[in-house]
């Protein structure tokens, strides 16, 4: 297992002695970066995203609750935990500190020991908070976005298709014959296929706004925002021909290989209607697309 990168420590003070102090205290198990007002702590923070901010309370220009306000504010620095470090012992100002959202709050004269173990353990909550997160978001088999993720994002993409008052498209992938995949190459086969269907649709839908997700089972899906009705389908058959032409064995198959089928849904989000109606039409092109033989992309369009 490789060791995890040195977690990097901002330090917020107006003063360098007491920069210079905490430094000591914390470079031997950390990278530091350090600023001398509020200016530049947001700006570091924004720009460097260290794992945890020291910071000062009494500062002149920004004070650190203002800056602890903005940071907290901002999408990009919220979850950087604030550690205030402060000559006021005052309980008021503490609970001020913590309610603005500081991960806790240390007066001074303080122990350097004690500040070293709860620093540590911030990182490590931090570290912890971050590994769940990204556990609770991915699919375990293939490490794309699971379906959780998946109903997330289409309902983001929908609200911003609807304000935009753009297209947003979506595929629904299923693998082709793949009960009898199974049967014949064994669960553990079917997994290593299902990890490189994941690759290939990885591969082909590599717009930045694209969104690859595992669906449950053997299906994918696929958000492609910003997309007409063509493009969506162009893609899709793109998807079909590159795992075609991997020429996975499946000797159940009357391809000889596998394959999959792709049914594609756009729509232009409206007021009162919802991603389901989507989701619904693109099942529907999937499953015209199984009936018409496998191994094809196959647009939905209203009858
Ligand atoms: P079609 O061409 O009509 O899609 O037929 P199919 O056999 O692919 O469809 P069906 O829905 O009958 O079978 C899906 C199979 O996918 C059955 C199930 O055991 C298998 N499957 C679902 N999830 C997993 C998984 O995580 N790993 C493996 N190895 N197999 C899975
Ligand atoms: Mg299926
Ligand atoms: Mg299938």
């Amino acid at each position: 297992m490789s060791p995890l990168p040195t977690a990097r420590l901002l330090i917020v003070d107006d003063d360098p002695n007491n920069i210079r102090l905490l430094a000591s205290i914390f470079d031997q198990d950390y990278d530091i970066l350090f600023a001398l007002n509020g200016v530049e702590a947001i700006d570091i923070s924004l720009r460097e995203r260290p794992d945890l901010i020291i910071l000062d309370v009494m500062m002149p220009d920004l004070d650190g609750y203002t800056v602890c306000k903005t940071i907290k504010n901002h999408p990009h620095t919220k979850d950087i935990p604030i550690v205030f470090l402060t000559a006021h012992c005052d309980v008021e100002e503490e609970i001020r500190g913590l309610e603005m959202g500081a991960a806790d709050f240390i007066s001074k004269p303080f122990y350097p020991k004690i500040v070293k173990i709860r620093v540590s353990n911030q990182i490590e909550l931090k570290y912890a908070r971050e590994k769940l997160t990204k556990l609770a978001i991915t699919d375990g088999l293939t490490g794309i976005a699971n379906r959780r993720y998946f109903d997330d994002q289409l309902a983001h993409e929908w609200t911003r298709a609807r304000r935009l008052n753009q297209t947003l498209a979506i595929a629904m992938i299923d693998v082709d014959w793949f009960k009898k995949y199974n049967d014949h190459y064994g669960h553990q086969g079917g997994d290593d296929c299902l990890r490189q269907v994941a690759n290939v649709l990885s591969n082909v839908a590599k717009r930045d706004s694209d969104f690859v997700a595992r669906y449950g089972g053997e299906e994918f899906a696929i958000i492609l925002p910003m997309t007409q009705a063509e493009n969506a389908l162009e893609l899709s058959k793109n998807i079909c021909l590159a795992l075609s032409n991997l020429e996975l064995p499946h000797a159940l198959s009357d391809f000889g290989h596998v394959t999959l089928s792709v049914g594609v849904a756009v729509g232009c989000p409206k007021q009162n209607t919802t991603p389901h109606n989507l989701l619904i039409n693109a099942d529907k092109a999937l499953y015209t697309a199984k009936e018409k033989g496998r191994n094809r992309a196959v647009l939905f369009v209203e009858t």
